[in-house]
């Protein structure tokens, strides 16, 4: 595995690859690899002769007050981990490196974001989409892998490539789980013990509303309301708990056809996401 810290290096390296017939599968991350990740890592692997990995916490999607500076980062970490799976290409730029001087254009998600994290975290997903868009064309990824945990992220890279014809291909991967539910993410280093005993409930909570749905429940608002009177039992805040059709995020009263059931909520130093997508047959 070779890391590479500069972008036209990166650029170079994956311009030949393509032009010498190679399929290449992609990986973005912001690092602090864990399972899920790898995961996505291992999918490539088997898809592509090529994959790719960026670990880069890019400052575009973060709020104000949101984690910037206390997302955990281990990149020694990360490369082993990485290795370990068979990534070729551990991309690694600095912030200066992406984004060398102040833009001149700039990406709007419109729609699919008025909704859940869009709502929550104003210009998160215009931060995501343009840092994509710059990793895409310094990658040219045949393939681009990302997880189902961040549903309404992987809805928004769809309409970003269908919108502007991006030659890749974007590959859900379905949420990867500890033993007792919780979704791996990132953030569960900031959970307390006592959090971390909680948190199962945010999937468990996902999953009795589908028990509910299964059952013949077709209202939106009785099916919040299952999630939220599960999560009241932590002490955690709910950000939020909605269901939407999934992936065009249009608010939907009487459930049918394919949904997302999101929940957010926020502990003491970590805020959590989890969702599922159920699908309801039309009566
Ligand atoms: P992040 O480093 O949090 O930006 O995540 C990088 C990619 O890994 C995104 O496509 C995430 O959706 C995906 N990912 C994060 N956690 C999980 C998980 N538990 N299962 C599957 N994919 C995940």
């Amino acid at each position: 595995m070779e890391m590479i810290t500069s972008a036209s290096q990166m650029q170079s390296t994956c311009k030949q690859l393509t032009r010498s017939g190679k399929t290449i599968g992609f990986v973005p991350t912001m690092g602090y690899l864990h399972e899920g990740h790898l995961a996505l890592m291992t999918k490539a692997r088997k898809e592509n002769d090529i994959v790719v990995i960026s670990v880069f916490v890019n400052p575009l999607q973060f709020g104000p007050h949101e984690d910037l500076d206390q997302y955990p980062r281990d990149v020694e970490q990360d490369m082993e981990l990485a290795k370990q799976v068979g990534v070729d290409y551990f991309f690694y730029p600095t912030v200066d490196e992406m984004y060398p001087k102040a833009l001149t254009t700039k990406l709007t998600a419109i729609t699919r974001v008025n909704a859940l994290c869009g709502k929550k975290r104003e210009g998160h997903f215009d931060g995501v989409v343009i840092v994509l868009m710059k990793l895409f064309n310094i990658v040219f990824p045949d393939r681009v892998y990302m997880g189902l945990k961040d549903a309404q992220q992987v809805a928004v890279v769809q309409g970003l490539v269908d919108d502007y014809q991006l030659p890749t291909r974007i590959i859900p991967i379905a949420t990867v789980r500890e033993g007792d539910g919780l979704a791996k993410s990132s953030r569960n280093v900031y959970l307390t013990d006592e959090e971390r005993k909680l948190a199962p409930i945010l999937y468990e909570s996902l999953k009795k509303a589908e028990r509910l749905i299964h059952l013949g429940e077709r209202s939106a608002d009785q099916v919040v309301a299952c999630v939220k009177d599960e999560l009241i039992k932590t002490n955690a805040v709910i950000d939020y708990v909605d269901i939407y059709a999934y992936p065009t995020f249009e608010r939907i009263e009487k459930l049918a056809g394919q949904l997302v059931l999101a929940v957010a909520v926020k502990f003491s130093q970590a805020r959590l996401i989890d969702n599922v997508i159920i699908k309801v047959d039309e009566v």
